[in-house]
């Protein structure tokens, strides 16, 4: 098993960990009720895509 040779550095290791964040990925705003969905996908708030109404609950 290979083993590291030197101790990564605490600057090392914060840098690395730059690139390493949470996204939320396509939050829009609903245009029917104004609520944050995801983009592309039916609002689960008002049932709602493209301006019709796909579920009901
Ligand atoms: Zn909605």
């Amino acid at each position: 098993m290979a083993v590291p040779f030197r101790r990564t550095s605490k600057t090392r290791k914060r840098k690395r960990r730059t690139h390493f964040k949470l996204s939320v990925p396509g939050m829009v705003k609903c245009p029917q009720c104004g609520e944050y969905k995801l983009a592309h996908r039916v609002c689960k708030a008002c049932g709602t895509y493209k301006g019709e109404e796909v579920v009901n609950d």
